[in-house]
């Protein structure tokens, strides 16, 4: 059975096996979760994002690199919907959420961190990125024995809590 736990704080502090980076199409870098992995990660996860993912990754799916010098072992990239370009399809969101764990299945991955994907640069609005994260995790078939959610402000932290109930 997977437990479902949340923290608020950074998810490059996450003392786990691996951590869900909110990523870009590219995989080359960018704001918000994804800026801060690769600073505190250093310039290990860049190249091994070039040199696994030449093409990047499609929305809704999901890849491991290294987690350089993160506390973690893996980073495992996930790109969610952008909905301020449009991108509105709810089953992208939860194919990030899936794809993320059978990743993590074929890395042996046992407590893996996951942000709130979309829900930041992307506009997913937080209560439903919330359902999205719970509703896969609630109905995964998956080795994974700790799924945790962190939240980056005390606010989201709230609403998580309150959503896993
Ligand atoms: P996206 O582009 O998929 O929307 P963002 O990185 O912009 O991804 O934001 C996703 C969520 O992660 C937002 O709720 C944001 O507040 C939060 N966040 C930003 N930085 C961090 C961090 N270092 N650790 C955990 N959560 C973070």
């Amino acid at each position: 059975m997977m437990e479902v736990t949340a923290v608020q704080g950074d998810i490059t502090r996450q003392d786990v096996d691996a951590v869900v980076n909110a990523a870009n199409n590219a995989m080359r870098g960018g704001g918000g979760v994804d800026g801060a992995i690769h600073r505190a990660g250093g310039p290990a996860i860049l190249e091994d994002c070039v040199r696994r993912f030449p093409a990047g990754l499609a929305t809704g799916d999901a890849g491991w690199t290294t987690a350089g010098d993160l506390p973690a072992q893996w980073v495992i990239h996930v790109v969610g919907p952008n909905r301020n370009a449009g991108e509105t399809d709810r089953a992208l969101l939860l194919s990030c959420y899936s794809r993320a764990l059978a990743v993590a299945d074929e890395l042996g991955a046992g407590s893996v961190a996951f942000p709130l994907v979309s829900a930041g640069v992307y506009g997913w609005p937080k209560d439903d990125a919330i359902a999205c994260a719970l509703e896969v995790f609630r109905s995964a078939t998956t080795s994974v024995t700790e799924a945790r959610i962190v939240a980056f402000d005390a606010a989201t932290y709230e609403l998580v809590r309150a959503a896993l109930g």
